[in-house]
């Protein structure tokens, strides 16, 4: 027989002792993040992929050591390599992704979530996080389906989950045969929630001004009844990835209605960017007819500011999800069930999930809607002044004033080659994360813009014109190669 476990009281994170455990390894991960962030000095490491990957590599050592270091060592070596390698969203200058600064609140709440390690897949595991999950849920759903019967929200990895259950809760309603159709301003995860599932490859329509048109996907429909293939799930963005823009709702709830009646489409809204816009008195006109949807994404690690992952699917009723109840003894027998055990393991496609609701219910009793409005109101206002000192700038070109909080812009007359190289030049120097993303210009002509996606609610207005200064001065170095160790010059394409 094996000699029994040698007490240690600082081994695990839970229980009585767990916070004693922790505490002086949080100092340690506190202390790692300063140094590291130090270290770096700006919002992503210099040098592009191959200096981060020696830096990396060179810190870390062997991948499977056969003698570990010890905690305090293991952690801020390696969490000053992460963090001395990031690309830093609380960095104003780092704005190119829907990747969002979380709270500080949200982040402590989170480690909290981690020591207690409850699974959100049976009441045994979790019995008080599963109450809060239903109660904020339920709460979260009302916000978007104010007139439903009884709104219900699952917790999902982000918009990507959410779409895919989306679409399968719409299949599972309407029939098999189910035609998704979409923009083609929709996110990619659509399609593939659409291959996922087994669908019939979804209509996409063109989107030229960068949002869906409601006669468009009326005759759409038309065509697709016509062609016997009634069945439709039409799916809206509320908050596009690369402009921000949102579909106009209410129309396209008017040019579903006649389909509706037969039951035979339902309306998905990818709310995943502009969900939170209901929170906020000054831009919740802007989706208005969210709450015609039969289901919602909604991603609080966007407009929401927490850690990944926070996604929601929000539902009008909740006996719509009754199409993922499953059945496993050692989780949901049924006799448990009938004696009072909550049934949980419905609630997601996972079955072991992490209590994301935590931090969420932490941040919003927290800041309150309020707050949390206040934030989505200071980014939206950001953007706005982005938009004005681009549109206040002859050598930028401004694509249009923004919808949310995104902002399109490019150097007038480059060419899109240039336009990609200052954004990689930008990457390459440390200086800025600025996203790319294709829209037609004023002539209508396709072109390549860059993107800042503003999610950080303490940008000043001073870091948005340096941003632009970045942007200027790196507009002025392109007709350099970009580079010039790898490149003749005549590849170039800015000469
Ligand atoms: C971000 C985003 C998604 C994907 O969400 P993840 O959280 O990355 O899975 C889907 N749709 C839209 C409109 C998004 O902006």
């Amino acid at each position: 027989m094996a000699a029994p476990p040698t007490p240690d009281p600082t081994l695990l994170a839970g229980g009585p002792a767990g916070p004693r455990a922790l505490r002086p390894l949080v100092e340690t991960v506190l202390a790692a993040l300063a140094d590291g962030a130090a270290a770096r000095c700006g919002p992503l490491p210099r040098g592009g992929p191959d200096a981060v990957t020696r830096r990396l590599l060179t810190r870390y050592g062997a991948a499977l050591p056969a003698q570990g270091t010890g905690a305090h060592d293991a952690l801020h070596s390696l969490v000053t390599a992460l963090a001395e390698g990031a690309a830093d969203p609380a960095d104003p200058h780092c704005a190119a992704h829907l990747h969002a600064p979380p709270l500080a609140v949200a982040a402590a709440a989170d480690l909290a979530a981690a020591a207690l390690n409850p699974s959100m897949d049976s009441w045994d595991q979790a019995p008080a996080a599963s109450v809060l999950e239903r109660h904020l849920t339920g709460a979260l759903a009302a916000l978007v389906h104010p007139a439903g019967p009884a709104p219900d929200a699952l917790v999902t990895t982000g918009g990507t989950e959410a779409n895919l259950l989306g679409a399968l809760l719409a299949r599972e309603r309407l029939g098999p045969r189910l035609t998704l159709v979409c923009g083609a301003n929709a996110h990619h995860s659509v399609r593939r929630a659409a291959w996922l599932l087994g669908l019939p490859a979804p209509l996409v329509l063109p989107t030229p001004t960068g949002a869906l048109d409601p006669g468009a996907v009326a005759a759409a429909l038309d065509r697709l009844d016509a062609a016997g293939a009634a069945r439709a799930l039409v799916v809206a963005t509320a908050g596009t990835t690369d402009a921000g823009l949102i579909d106009p709702l209410p129309g396209l709830a008017d040019a579903l209605a006649a389909h509706r009646a037969r039951g035979a489409a339902a309306l998905h809204v990818d709310a995943a960017y502009g969900g939170p816009l209901l929170l906020s008195d000054a831009h919740r006109a802007k989706v208005a007819g969210l709450d015609r949807a039969d289901s919602v994404t909604l991603d609080l690690h966007k407009l929401g500011w927490q850690p990944v992952a926070a996604g929601l699917l929000t539902v009008p009723d909740t006996a719509w999800l009754a199409a993922l109840t499953q059945r496993a003894d050692y989780l949901n027998a049924e006799d448990d069930t009938e004696a009072g055990l909550p049934d949980l393991l419905g609630r997601s496609l996972r079955t072991t999930r992490r209590p994301d609701i935590l931090k969420i219910a932490v941040t919003i009793r927290a800041l309150g809607t309020t707050g949390l409005a206040a934030l989505v109101d200071s980014v939206c206002d950001a953007a706005r002044a982005l938009a004005a000192l681009v549109a206040a700038e002859p050598r930028l070109t401004l694509w249009a004033r923004p919808t949310i909080s995104t902002v399109l812009f490019r150097p007038a007359g480059a060419a899109d080659e240039q336009v990609a190289a200052i954004r990689r030049r930008l990457l390459a120097e440390g200086r800025a994360v600025l996203g790319r993303a294709c829209a037609l210009d004023a002539a209508g002509r396709p072109a390549l813009w860059l993107k800042a996606t503003l999610l950080n609610p303490q940008a000043q207005h001073s870091d948005l014109a340096a941003l632009i200064k970045l942007v200027l001065d790196q507009a002025d170095h392109t007709t350099e190669p970009e580079h010039p160790e790898h490149e003749s010059p005549a590849k170039d394409g800015s000469r």
